[in-house]
């Protein structure tokens, strides 16, 4: 309140202010990236990384599979062509094996977007050697993974671009916003001229590119700079959700946590379980009792290239049959994993749970 109060009374009510400018810097230096461009939406920041990067009609870029809608989507916006890479079971993120193999089909792909899944970090090391090798630029879409890190770096800042968001939903939240992440200062520079509608610099309006409304408000970067001041306490209880829910689970056989490992901290956005296919409870079930008790859950996110909109899009596998990606979705559930959930209310959601087995 302290940072939106003082941006009313600066009367700074605009994509531009004090809280603009601070959130970037904060931001970012969390992360541990040089500059970062605070813009109206995480889907914004994809869509500016793409055009950062060069990308435009027919190009092809490279993204992972199981993920949500959105960071697809701004591929689309260029004109571009999505491949959708298949998951690696330890991590849920882009199998390096499955990536490898989209470059010898794709030889000329010349982007590939990585996502954080749940906060769990890809497996960068091998994956970032196999992008450099073609050359590609890498953006991270880190969306969901703010507060994790990967062999002690930051998640944000394993790409040429990284991507951050601040909607509601998300482990920090703005209302709605996202940001660019990179070290590069003048193609951050740029993205700030593309997101304020393209206006050169000129007495009257002149416009040599074509330019978006992406850039965030004063008002609400204030509430970013707030919401950072509590990410890393955000981190631990989602931390201690995941650890309870594991506990709780450890004599189920039938049920699995969602990968962890040693190379990642994660920031435990959402816990999530697998269900053993052996089981006679299906993640329907699980999902239709706690609808009944009015606690909410939800599925894994559906792959990409099963999305009817999709459907036209190459997806590559390292396996013969199915892929991992879909395995996830079709056994995964999504538990209720608000910061604001007491020890007993989880008690009881892992108590209902545990009765079906
Ligand atoms: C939420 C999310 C986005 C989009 O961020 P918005 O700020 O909602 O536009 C992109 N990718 C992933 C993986 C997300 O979860």
């Amino acid at each position: 309140m302290n940072y939106i109060n003082e941006a009313f009374e600066t009367n700074w009510i605009a994509p531009l202010g004090k809280n603009v400018d601070s959130f970037e810097k904060e931001a970012s230096g969390y992360a541990g990236v040089k500059y970062g461009a605070a813009l109206s939406s995480g889907t914004a920041a994809i869509h500016m990384a793409l055009k950062a990067a060069g990308i435009g009609k027919g190009d092809i870029v490279l993204c992972s599979d199981l993920t949500f809608s959105a960071s697809a989507n701004p591929i689309i916006y260029e004109g571009a062509v999505p491949v959708f890479i298949d998951s690696d079971m330890k991590t849920w993120n882009m199998d390096p094996a499955a990536l490898r193999l989209a470059f010898e089909k794709y030889p000329e792909a010349k982007a590939v977007i990585i996502v954080d899944l749940y906060g769990l970090s890809a497996e960068y090391d091998e994956l970032l050697k196999i992008c450099r090798q073609h050359n590609a630029v890498v953006i991270e879409d880190s969306a969901e993974a703010l507060g994790s890190s990967y062999k002690g770096k930051k998640c944000g800042s394993f790409g040429d671009y990284g991507i951050l968001s601040f909607n509601g939903n998300k482990i920090i939240t703005t209302s709605g916003g996202g940001m660019l992440l990179s070290d590069n200062e003048e193609r951050i520079a740029k993205v700030r001229f593309w997101s304020t509608q393209a206006r050169e610099k000129a007495r009257h309006y002149q416009h040599e590119e074509l330019g978006y409304n992406y850039r965030m408000s004063n008002i609400v970067a204030g509430i970013g700079r707030g919401q950072l001041e509590v990410l890393d306490m955000r981190v631990e209880k989602k931390r201690h959700i995941f650890d309870l829910y594991k506990k709780g689970f450890e004599e189920i056989k039938e049920i699995e946590m969602e990968p962890q490992n040693e190379n990642c901290f994660s920031n435990c956005w959402l816990s999530c379980i697998r269900i053993s296919e052996k089981s006679n409870v299906s993640p329907l079930d699980i999902m239709e009792m706690l609808e009944k008790e009015n606690i909410e859950s939800r599925p894994i996110w559906k792959p990409m290239h099963m999305q009817p909109f999709y459907s036209d899009c190459d997806f590559i596998t390292d396996r013969k049959s199915g892929s991992n990606g879909e395995d996830i979705f079709r056994t995964g559930v999504c538990l209720p994993s608000d910061t604001k959930m007491s020890d007993e209310t989880q008690l009881e959601i892992i108590r209902l749970i545990k009765n079906m087995f």
